[in-house]
């Protein structure tokens, strides 16, 4: 049997991109800088509504040069979701900052606001500052931004939104990342959109974005010759990629489209099976479905996500646990975390099903079969 692989979330190219990536070659910028790369953030400028952005290597970059500039330093505390990929909190370690984890909130399964309120009461009561809050849009859908904003903003604590899954989402009719200080947003190659690798800081802000576009080009300083007065790093985005950013942009719209599709999908074909669960749109936005994620109750089901995933394996179809929580990563042993009973059973009973915009009829077909085989 050798049916082709089903990846979780593969690339899909619309048609456009080389085109883009040709226009570059023609021109030989093929240097970092170039006219396609302020194509690009004007783009997506006008995408999510901020008035200014700069393109970078990766979502992780973002997050790293958003929260040097933001002021997080030598022993700050970042506050983070608990319920996230590694590169939401990793860049706070690297500037020597301490971590401290929120669990989910259980209807959207983002940051809980309440919660949030009472961990920055716990890091303040051990006499630390607070350098910067960042919730995660998880699986495509936004935290509850208006929420989040009210706990930070009359403390002075920033708001950094980690977007990175929900381009082409909203909140409140406007664009995911729009909604506290800053966001960033991922353009991996598994996101909904991608340039292969690569990412965006997003800001009203125009001194905060100009200072981080200086910083992500090893912050040289205003003069003919290479003169630095401070350190920065090398997280440009290259010409090249923004290319294929701009052809991925014009079918944004039809990839959440097609995914929010997916997502129904599913929910027809296999909401009705005992003891399995989705998750409900938040009232406040559209989310954009980057991956549909179902949990299973295992006394309900008859057996655990771990054996579902096997079954989906041996069909050749990849399928994931959701997020291992951060408070539950060996290398953040110690690191608290206010609550995480909730992120704790989303891990337990979650799994992450392909939700690649590529997908047809007959891979979803193949996907709820195998499901299916496993209670028969
Ligand atoms: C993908 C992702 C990132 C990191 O983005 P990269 O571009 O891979 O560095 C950060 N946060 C979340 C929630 C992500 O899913």
């Amino acid at each position: 049997m050798s049916k082709d692989r089903l990846f979780l979330s593969p690339p899909q190219m619309g048609g456009t991109e080389l085109d883009f990536v040709k226009k570059a070659f023609e021109s030989n910028y093929i240097a970092p800088l170039g006219p396609l790369l302020a194509d690009f953030e004007q783009a997506f400028c006008e995408l999510t509504g901020f008035a200014h952005c700069v393109a970078v290597t990766s979502g992780t970059a973002a997050i790293h040069l958003a929260l040097r500039l933001l002021g997080v330093g030598l022993g700050d505390v970042v506050i983070a979701s608990t319920l996230t990929f590694i590169g939401s909190v990793t860049p706070a370690t690297f500037l020597g900052a301490e971590l401290h984890f929120v669990d989910s909130d259980r209807g959207t399964w983002n940051m809980d606001p309440v919660l949030l309120a009472r961990a920055i009461d716990e890091v303040e009561a051990k006499g630390k500052r607070v350098g910067a809050v960042v919730p995660t849009d998880l699986y495509g859908q936004c935290a509850d931004y208006d929420a989040l904003r009210a706990v930070c903003e009359p403390r002075g604590i920033p708001l950094l939104i980690d977007a990175a899954e929900s381009v082409g989402a909203t909140y409140k009719g406007r664009h995911a990342g729009y909604g506290g200080d800053a966001a960033i947003y991922s353009f991996n190659g598994n996101k909904i959109i991608t340039t292969s690798g690569g990412g965006m800081l997003a800001s009203d802000d125009s001194d905060f974005i100009n200072e981080a576009r200086r910083f992500s080009q090893q912050a040289r300083d205003d003069a003919p010759y290479y003169e630095h007065t401070t350190i920065g790093y090398n997280y440009r985005m290259s010409n090249v990629l923004a290319g294929i950013g701009l052809g991925q942009l014009a079918m944004l719209d039809s990839y959440v489209a097609r995914r929010r599709e997916i997502f129904q999908w599913y929910e027809k074909a296999l909401g009705g099976l005992p003891g399995i669960e989705f998750t409900s749109e938040a009232e406040y936005g559209k989310t954009n479905r980057w991956l549909s994620v179902i949990l299973i109750n295992e006394d309900a089901f008859g057996t655990g996500p771990e054996t579902v995933r096997l079954a989906l394996e041996d069909e050749n179809i990849e399928s994931r646990p959701v997020w291992k929580p951060m408070h539950m990563q060996p290398v953040f042993a110690g690191v608290p975390c206010t609550g995480g009973a909730v992120s704790e059973d989303l891990f337990a009973r979650g799994l992450c099903l392909p939700s690649g915009s590529a997908m047809t009829e007959a891979d979803l077909e193949r996907v709820a079969q195998a499901i299916k085989s496993v209670i028969r």
